[in-house]
């Protein structure tokens, strides 16, 4: 009997913190959850977080969050526990620095001296003859007294794995069968970083294995990073696990989604008010596994393409979702199909379970506790708080260019300002100083006054000219949503000036 039989069903999804919980991470994580629940298997959660570069303090708790909101539940992780943790990769760089030694010592790996301007001198070198700039190889076959000499030196180095030099990897992809990569387009990846910490890579595959994964499921993007994956595994002499490339969520336009074009994160979709059911549905369409979106007529074998076929729930997911009807186009992220959907699960609810989203999401009393300071100073009725306060229980607030453009500026000028002031908000802290601060550089940069500056964001955000004061607001409407209204101001006038040519 092959091992492949007797091993039970165990999956993960590996998510990095590194800023706000993807979409893409709820897409993948509900198809493992199905697989582990369709098998009687185990979901694991494991914290990708060896990138300390891309940190972010708070991503990993608004990951649980978010993924709960969702109803997708794992058996093993950093909140829960379980038999094989730390599910933390930041808590585990003893073992993979013990597994670093093995593949030293097995001479699948090696220790690579280069500095970091030696590095990039290489790399521009390459790109001057126009060769894909990749390590040239130099130190595979440093003599051992050289590696001493270097060490007692104190020189810094990272480990990499010595991918053969000719021949090429073949591995399984369920989806896909088999998949080759020539060992001439793979680079001897770096395993060990000089700091210590590992990369991606090695960890994955390390914990992947001691956490006895079975199946990889993942998004089509680490395909290339596969093969790197299946010879770690060779020079550890362990079992590979299944790997399972799903295909990437698109924009409309076709180019893997981003948040240029979509909004991502899944704090946005929550605080919009969209329901968890409707969002879970949506992205159970995106993988093609619901029996041609639905239900499938006996008599005619034809799929039923009735409005009611495209809605199930996460029970109906479970019975019904097949990884083989998995199709390998990319599915579009439509947010106007999401809409839609989501509108079929708000007309569904009772009026009082309506009311009661109502209460949750728009008028908690912890949203209407941050707006009320905010007018307060400047009401005479209470009848009046709707003209104040409007713009934070709006979807669409569209300024007209009377509105929006500054008075010695044209419409031109003033597009292409909004798109700085994006990218500035995206990258600031979401407090009124760092909101302050990163407005104020771009101003600066790009010779906007701060008032101008502001009154174009005001406008952006509340669709006039006076409102309660600006950064408070951005706070209290929150930054996944602040950051949409602005792409899509960006957006809608893109469309308009295209229009009018
Ligand atoms: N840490 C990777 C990510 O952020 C995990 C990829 C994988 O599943 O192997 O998606």
């Amino acid at each position: 009997m092959s091992t492949e039989n007797t091993r039970p069903t165990r999956v993960r999804i590996a998510p990095s913190p590194t800023g706000d919980p993807h979409v893409g991470t709820a897409y993948i994580g509900l198809l493992n959850y199905i697989f582990a629940n369709q098998r009687g298997g185990q979901f694991v959660l494991r914290i990708e977080d060896t990138d300390r570069t891309r940190f972010v303090a708070t991503s990993e708790q608004e990951i649980f969050d978010s993924l709960h909101w969702l109803g997708l539940h794992w058996n093993e992780g950093p909140d829960v526990g379980g038999p094989y943790g730390p599910y933390r990769q930041s808590e585990r760089t003893e073992i993979y620095r013990e597994h670093v030694e093995i593949l030293l010592a097995n001479g699948s790996a090696y220790r690579s001296f280069e500095t970091a301007e030696e590095l990039e001198a290489l790399r521009k070198a390459q790109l001057a003859a126009k060769l894909p700039p990749r390590y040239n190889g130099a130190h595979r076959e440093l003599t051992q007294t050289q590696i001493d000499a270097y060490l007692a030196e104190g020189r810094p180095y990272v480990v990499r794995l010595k991918v053969p030099i000719e021949g090429e990897t073949t591995f399984r992809d369920e989806l896909r069968g088999d998949v080759k990569f020539s060992h001439n387009n793979v680079d001897d990846q770096v395993l060990m970083k000089s700091d210590g910490f590992p990369t991606y890579h090695l960890a994955n595959v390390v914990d992947d294995h001691l956490m006895h994964i079975t199946d990889v499921i993942r998004a089509e993007e680490w395909i290339s990073s596969t093969p790197k994956h299946v010879l770690l595994y060779k020079a550890f002499g362990w079992e590979l696990p299944k790997f399972w490339h799903m295909p990437l969520l698109r924009n409309l336009d076709k180019s893997k989604i981003s948040k240029r074009k979509n909004p991502v994160s899944l704090i946005y979709y929550r605080q919009a008010g969209f329901l968890p059911q409707a969002m879970l549905n949506f992205l159970g369409l995106m993988g093609g596994g619901m029996p041609a979106g639905g239900k499938i007529d006996p008599a005619t074998g034809e799929a039923d393409k009735s409005v009611q076929a495209e809605i199930f729930t996460l029970p109906l997911m479970l019975e019904q979702f097949a990884f083989d009807k998995i199709s390998l186009g990319g599915p579009v992220f439509d947010l106007v199909k999401l809409k839609w959907l989501n509108g079929e699960y708000l007309r569904a609810l009772t009026p009082e379970s309506f009311l009661t989203q109502l209460k949750t999401v728009l008028f908690s009393d912890d949203y209407l506790a941050k707006i009320a300071p905010l007018v307060q100073t400047r009401i005479e009725t209470l009848g009046q708080f709707g003209d104040l306060a409007d713009f934070f229980f709006r979807d669409d607030v569209t300024p007209s260019a009377e509105v929006f453009v500054p008075k010695k500026r044209t419409l031109e000028e003033t597009l292409t300002f909004s798109v700085d002031q994006l990218a500035a908000l995206e990258a600031a802290d979401w407090t009124p100083e760092g909101l302050d601060a990163a407005l104020r550089t771009v101003g600066e940069a790009k010779q906007w006054s701060v008032k101008e500056n502001f009154m174009l964001l005001r406008a952006i955000l509340t669709g006039r000219t006076t409102s309660p004061p600006l950064l408070e607001s951005l706070i209290v409407f929150g930054k996944a949503r602040s950051l949409d209204r602005v792409r899509r101001f960006v957006d809608t006038q893109k469309k308009l000036a295209t229009q009018k040519r």
